[in-house]
């Protein structure tokens, strides 16, 4: 379960703060598929790269079951964010000079783990043919499909996606909602997913929707 306690985020200080985020009490039980929705600029990347540890809330706490990720020191996130979360990204952030292969297994190599899962992985994503490619030689869907292999590497419970198929053409980002579908169906990772999308978000179990930094659930 995640759940967020009063949760905000200011950037800036002075005249020129933008409060992004505005005592946000949400809670996500383990298994969900949840869309968060709201306009350009409501704060949902914002709340998602807090609920990742990609980020520092000015206020506030989040926890991941009995963790108050909150409350950790840098090197104690990064550790939590690499065991416990996948991030999957817009612009895919795939490390250009590194084959997709490579990328993969990035998370696993940073955590000292050994991969047990990768074949089954790339198998499952449709990119065993291509994991020697660098991201410049891969289409976009296949470029996204290896990031949602990185994601998977360390076998997180949580996969939080900002816009993953907001980069993508229309097949290729259907094929991507359906891999997303799939892993919370059969493996029940608990999965969150910014779009601007009805149709992704009507595919969801829930909606939270977001409106200048404010939770309308
Ligand atoms: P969304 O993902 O819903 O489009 P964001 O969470 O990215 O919205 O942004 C929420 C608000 O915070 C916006 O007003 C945005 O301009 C502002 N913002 C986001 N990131 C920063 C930043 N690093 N510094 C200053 N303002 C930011
Ligand atoms: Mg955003």
């Amino acid at each position: 379960m995640i759940r967020t306690e009063a949760l905000t985020k200011i950037y800036g200080t002075g005249e020129g703060s933008v409060n992004a985020l505005n005592h946000a009490d949400i809670q996500i039980e383990s298994g969900e598929l949840t869309a968060i929705i709201g306009r350009s600029g409501s704060g949902k990347s914002t709340l998602l790269n807090l609920l990742g540890c990609l980020d520092t809330a000015t206020s506030g706490r989040i926890f991941y079951d009995d963790t108050e990720i909150t409350s950790l020191n840098d090197t104690g996130a990064a550790d939590f964010r690499l065991n416990h979360i996948g991030f999957v990204f817009q612009f895919f952030d795939l490390l250009p000079e590194l084959t997709a292969a490579e990328n993969i297994l990035l998370p696993a190599r940073l955590a000292g783990k050994t991969p047990e899962n990768y074949q089954s992985i790339v198998e499952a994503l449709g990119i065993a043919d291509r994991i020697d490619h660098y991201p410049s030689q891969l289409s976009g869907g296949q470029q996204q499909r290896a990031a949602i292999a990185r994601a998977l590497i360390n076998d997180p419970d949580v996969i939080l996606c900002d816009e993953p198929t907001g980069n993508l053409d229309e097949k290729s980002g259907e094929e991507v909602m359906e891999m997303l579908l799939k892993m919370n169906r059969e493996q029940g990772k608990t999965i969150l997913i910014v779009t601007h999308d009805p149709e992704i978000a009507a595919k969801c179990h829930r909606i939270i929707e977001i409106r200048d930094g404010e939770v309308k659930i």
